[in-house]
């Protein structure tokens, strides 16, 4: 094989791959939407059959021979972006296909199920000790697993490594030391100045669903979102988006009569624009989507907390909600922003204010980090877990179901995975600091809802090269340097002291 040889292999593994990930997400989709309790069993054998057609794509000979080649290119000689992220890709999933072992991969496949029911149980019995040994038994297949795809590196960077690409667990672990330290002193400053004013602010009751759901849609199309590429799926209970194709990306979101649905719309047209915005050279390449992990959450996190939790843009948008929801007549938009504003350490990250939002990720991302460097073990989870609380939030947990059980990531095979979240936060204070040397009159466009510059800009600066980039790679082309915790932080203390 020869590199032109290599490379076209490397684009029809890629395009199969891709295939199978839409069929994925329709599952997903499905699965949350209108599956019904007697078709889950059906669904899952059809999943596991397409979760190994997936893996065996990069098992053949002809992905052993081109990774074999493309071993030894380096990838910062690949002058086009599309050629250089299609090869470091293959490499990647290669990796992974070859190395899983095959038997731990079963056995893990194998408690998936246990794992959930014994959650379940645990939560409503507020007794962790039940979850514990399932706990143990995941963690444990999954340091198997991460130390057989790459013996070189600790497990926990590997796992972090699926879901984040290119960072390792010591600059995550620098960053997020500096925005929890400076967290910390934002509210111990916003406490001084008794600037929270939590309590006095009355909540708004629910209104109309239905009045809500159009408003909060209305306003991710005016974002940009393009209901000919997706549309809009009430018919569940949480947010999220679905990821069907180059130009389909689906956007589901439960339908309340409360506010915190624009929100809702606001972060899942984020995922939805980035994902379906791909050049058509980088489409066609199958390499649209955006980048995965904690940067995708970043550009959905921009358009809900940066744009849609701005001052300037409810000066434009809060006479049009009081036009459309009467119930908010009665409320003046100082209320409104204050409310939606209001930092007030919770136990759960859900709901949990722009503040604070962060340290929920942070202190589970080194919980983890702990267990796999055998710092920490399974029967002390549950007491960590609080002492973290208590320490970084000042509150702590009255009992498991509230703390350690609060929610299905570990039981749901998300480990490694929590520095995203935090993450996302990071890289949007890095976009709005290189967005506002651009735009320096941003608050001027929000305020007269011209939100298209905006739009433009990331489209331009980011979406347009799909998942070519890692996310690493993506903040230094923006801004020159790396992941860097200060902006977030500068753009923290500007709105809350
Ligand atoms: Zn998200």
């Amino acid at each position: 094989m020869n590199y032109q040889e290599c490379l076209e292999t490397v684009k029809e593994l890629n395009e199969k791959f891709r295939y199978y990930k839409s069929i994925e997400s329709l599952f997903e989709y499905d699965q949350w939407s209108s599956l019904p309790e007697e078709g889950t069993a059906y669904r899952q054998q059809t999943a596991a059959f397409i979760g190994d057609q997936k893996n065996a794509l990069y098992q053949g000979d002809k992905a052993r021979e081109a990774a074999k080649y493309l071993s030894g290119v380096k990838l910062n000689e690949i002058e086009d972006e599309i050629e250089r992220g299609l090869i470091r890709t293959f490499r990647f999933r290669y990796r992974n296909a070859v190395h899983t072992p095959e038997e731990t991969l079963r056995s893990y496949n194998l408690i998936k199920a246990d794992c959930m029911k014994a959650w379940n149980q645990a939560r409503a019995a507020q007794d962790y000790g039940i979850f514990m040994p399932w706990l143990k038994k995941a963690f444990d297949l999954k340091k198997e697993i991460a130390l057989a795809i790459d013996p070189d590196a600790p497990a926990f960077d590997t796992l972090v490594g699926m879901t984040d690409e290119g960072l390792s667990v010591k600059e995550v672990s620098e960053q997020f030391d500096v925005l929890k330290e400076g967290i910390k002193e934002i509210l111990n400053q916003t406490k001084a100045k008794g600037s929270t004013g939590a309590e006095e602010i009355p909540d708004i009751p629910d209104s109309d669903p239905d009045q809500m759901a159009a408003f909060g849609q209305r306003l991710a199309r005016e974002l940009g979102y393009r209901p000919e590429r997706g549309g809009f799926n009430d018919r569940v209970v949480h947010g999220f988006t679905s990821f069907m194709g180059p130009r389909d990306a689906r956007v589901s979101a439960y339908k309340s009569g409360s506010y915190n649905l624009i929100f809702t719309c606001l972060h899942e047209a984020g995922h939805a624009m980035y994902s379906c915005s791909s050049s058509d050279r980088v489409a066609e390449a199958g390499m649209w989507g955006g980048i995965e992990g904690g940067f995708h959450e970043a550009n959905a996190r921009f358009f809900e907390n940066m744009v849609g939790h701005s001052h300037a843009y409810w000066e434009y948008y809060y006479p049009q909600l009081q036009e459309e929801i009467p119930l908010y007549r009665q409320i003046p938009i100082e209320q409104f922003y204050k409310l939606t504003h209001r930092v007030r350490p919770t136990l759960r990250r859900i709901s949990s204010d722009e503040v604070t939002y962060s340290l929920h990720a942070i202190l589970r991302f080194e919980l983890e980090r702990d267990y796999f460097a055998g710092e920490l073990k399974a029967e002390d989870m549950a007491e960590a877990w609080n002492d973290k609380y208590e320490n970084y939030l000042g509150i702590r947990p009255s009992n498991d179901t509230e703390g350690v059980l609060q929610d299905m990531h570990w039981a749901g095979d998300y480990i490694g995975y929590f520095q995203s979240y935090a993450l996302g936060n990071i890289y949007d204070g890095q976009i709005l600091k290189a967005m506002e040397k651009d735009i320096p009159d941003m608050e001027d466009l929000l305020r007269e809802g011209k939100l298209s510059p905006i739009t433009k800009w990331m489209e331009d600066k980011i979406w347009q090269y799909g998942c070519c980039y890692t996310a690493g790679e993506m903040v230094e082309k923006l801004t020159g340097s790396r992941l860097d915790a200060a902006p977030f932080l500068e753009y923290l203390r500007r709105k809350y002291l």
